[in-house]
């Protein structure tokens, strides 16, 4: 058996939805091969307002809204006794200033549903097993389907949205080491009995335990939430014993929420993912492109990765409609620079909270309001307004003002 598709899309994450959804509003034929039967658990909990941009824009918002996913505000952040509490409508660059924190099997089933309303053809649990890509950028994909049995694709374009599948970059040989540290984490779900009333049971928390190692709290609306620990690899691995047993001696760490989840059931077995920062040699190529986790992922520590992974395939989209129009497409100057200048920014706020930069300009007080609100729209995802200081200057701005910071701290300890 033999299908010809204009796109083939491989996943139905957030990423492979929202190219779709694009693609379908413009009249393109498009095809998504899911691995996956769906609902299914990935991680990724805590949205960016930026992404309610790509969400309005393709028509897949108003199906999210109609759910009652609990409402992210901001992010608080913990260190000792000292909180940092970042409220996005205090954001300097316009836009979204809310998004949710949502439990991704239910968030992402929408998200496929809605793209199957809208008429896209997706094969659940079917499997990506190779792809040829001819010089003319035209493709030979072999997708294996539930039976075992494998049938042939031809496409003139492939979007890989295959998140930690990974399947172009280890078919092409793409994969890059990441510039980042080697850090791991290890995470659940709890049904949140402890939970207490008002805000501080639905604020999500980054409880900062030292420069490596911090501990989000994600409540959901459905009375669950999410909990998980991030550090190097090599202090993640220095707790023995089953991964429940090790998250259960790693709550010990977080003093404000040790009492909250001492006692509260695992909904299951937790979950640990290695090494999890991820990078590629190149973001798109003759006949297909790399979107969200596929193309790189950096760390969770500011929740980038959906909004990350709904602008790449958004902007790839675009590109591709260019393409199946006749236009001229830069894929160089659209994609590649402009994904990477986002990326960029990120990167240096991932590098510099582990350097403890970051957690310096977090946690001094007296805070200072316009850096607080400048970083604020970085944390909001608005990471391409260069208007705003801290994304101008990513790669200085938050060294020299730490250094400043920690200079006035010693002068005052030597008075
Ligand atoms: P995914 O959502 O992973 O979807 C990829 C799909 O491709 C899957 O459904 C999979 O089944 C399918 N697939 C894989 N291989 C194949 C194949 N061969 N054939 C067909 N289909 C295939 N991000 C945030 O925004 N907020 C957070 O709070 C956050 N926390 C995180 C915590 C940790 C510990 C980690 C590691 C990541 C976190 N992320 C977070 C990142 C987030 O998980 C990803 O960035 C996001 O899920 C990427 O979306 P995607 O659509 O690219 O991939």
């Amino acid at each position: 058996m033999v299908t010809n598709v204009e796109v083939l899309i491989i996943g139905a994450g957030p990423s492979g939805c929202v190219a779709a959804a694009h693609l379908i509003n413009e009249g393109v034929n498009v095809k998504i091969i899911e691995k996956n039967k769906f609902p299914r658990f990935v991680i990724g909990e805590s949205l960016l307002p930026r992404c309610m941009d790509h969400f309005e824009e393709v028509g897949l918002l108003e199906p999210l809204q109609k759910i009652g996913f609990e409402i992210k505000r901001g992010a608080r952040f913990l260190k000792n006794d000292v909180v940092c509490n970042f409220d996005f409508s205090k954001k300097f660059t316009e836009g979204w200033d809310w998004t949710w924190q949502v439990p991704r099997a239910d968030f992402d089933s929408v998200l496929v549903n809605e793209i199957i309303k809208k008429g896209a053809d997706v094969q659940f649990e079917q499997e990506v097993i190779d792809v040829k890509i001819n010089s003319n950028g035209k493709s030979v994909i072999d997708v294996k389907d539930k039976s075992g049995e494998v049938y042939t694709i031809n496409a003139n374009f492939i979007i890989d949205s295959s998140g930690y599948g990974r399947v172009l970059p280890r078919i092409l040989g793409l994969d890059k080491p990441s510039e980042l540290p080697k850090h791991s984490s290890i995470f659940t779900h709890v049904k949140d009995i402890n939970r207490p009333e008002g805000e501080e049971g639905t604020l999500i928390t980054f409880d900062v335990l030292d420069t490596n190692t911090w501990f989000w709290v994600i409540p959901f609306s459905n009375g669950n939430t999410s909990i998980g620990f991030v550090s190097t690899t090599e202090y993640i691995d220095s707790f023995k014993g089953n991964n429940t047993e090790r998250l259960k001696e790693m709550l010990k760490l977080s003093k404000y929420y040790y009492n909250r989840f001492k006692d509260v059931e695992f909904s299951f077995e937790p979950k640990c993912i290695k090494n999890y920062s991820k990078s590629v040699s190149q973001i798109y190529g003759k006949g297909y492109a790399l979107t969200g986790n596929s193309a790189e992922f950096l760390d969770p520590v500011f929740s980038s990765g959906v909004t990350f992974a709904t602008e790449s395939a958004l902007a790839a989209a675009k590109l591709v409609v260019k393409e199946v129009n006749g236009e001229t497409a830069d894929w160089e100057k659209d994609y590649d620079s402009y994904i990477k200048e986002g990326v960029g920014v990120f990167s240096s706020y991932v590098k510099e909270w582990y350097t403890g930069n970051l957690q310096t300009l977090f946690f001094h007080r007296p805070e200072n309001p316009e850096v607080k609100r400048q970083i604020c729209a970085v944390l909001a995802g608005y990471v391409w307004d260069k208007t705003n200081p801290f994304v101008k200057k990513h790669n200085r701005a938050i060294s020299t003002l730490a250094h400043m910071l920690n200079m006035m701290e010693n002068e005052k300890a030597n008075l």
